[in-house]
């Protein structure tokens, strides 16, 4: 089974990624902390994207695309793949979709956590407490829910059409997210 988890930032999608991943086996694909360990580790793409990082901005979808391709092509990740933060534009889900087809994989189920954006503020101030991270500030953060407000419809839309998309209150505690994703996923595991 591979899954996407969608959302704003600070829905949860990295809290319940780690659930979903230890419960079912899943390896935890997340596009932000690859693209930020390219940072920590000073290398060469890592000094052209912190800016556009920082700033709340996406980074260019061949750049994510690169990144994400050589776990699709490794088969110890076969149909084992939670995409959290991955796609996050149009081209992004063709795209991934051309990967797994190449790969002979496909996603099985897209959950989408909503939450508002007074939530998002507060869970990120919240957040840059413990983690620190430098796009985890007030006026990012509301950047960055903009941005994903700008790009999610058409992904929204995608996913909906092909019947794969499932909505969950992402406003609810997180343990009763658990559950509720927990049910969605043996629903379409049978
Ligand atoms: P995240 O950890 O998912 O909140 O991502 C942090 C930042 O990394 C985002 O604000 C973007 O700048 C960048 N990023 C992560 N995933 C993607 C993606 N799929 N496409 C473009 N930029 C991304």
């Amino acid at each position: 089974m591979n899954l996407i988890i969608f959302g704003p930032p600070g829905a949860g999608k990295g809290t319940q990624s780690k659930y979903i991943a230890n419960k079912y086996n899943l390896y935890q694909l997340s596009t932000g902390e690859l693209l930020r360990n390219e940072i920590k580790n000073k290398t060469e793409l890592g000094s052209k994207i912190s800016s556009i990082i920082n700033s709340g901005e996406l980074v260019s979808d061949e750049i994510v695309s690169n990144l994400i391709e050589k776990f699709i092509s490794n088969n110890n990740y076969k149909n084992k793949i939670i995409f959290d933060g991955y796609p996050r534009t149009l081209s992004q889900a063709k795209n991934l979709d051309n990967l797994l087809n190449k790969y002979k994989q496909k996603i099985d189920i897209v959950l989408k956590l909503s939450v508002n954006l007074e939530t998002v503020k507060k869970r990120i101030l919240e957040r840059q407490t413990q983690e620190n991270r430098a796009d985890d500030n007030e006026e990012i953060a509301i950047k960055r829910y903009r941005t994903y407000e700008k790009s999610s419809e058409p992904v929204i839309n995608y996913y909906k059409q092909s019947n794969l998309l499932k909505v969950v209150n992402g406003e609810a505690g997180i343990s009763e997210i658990n559950s509720e994703i927990s049910s969605l996923i043996d629903t379409i595991k049978g």
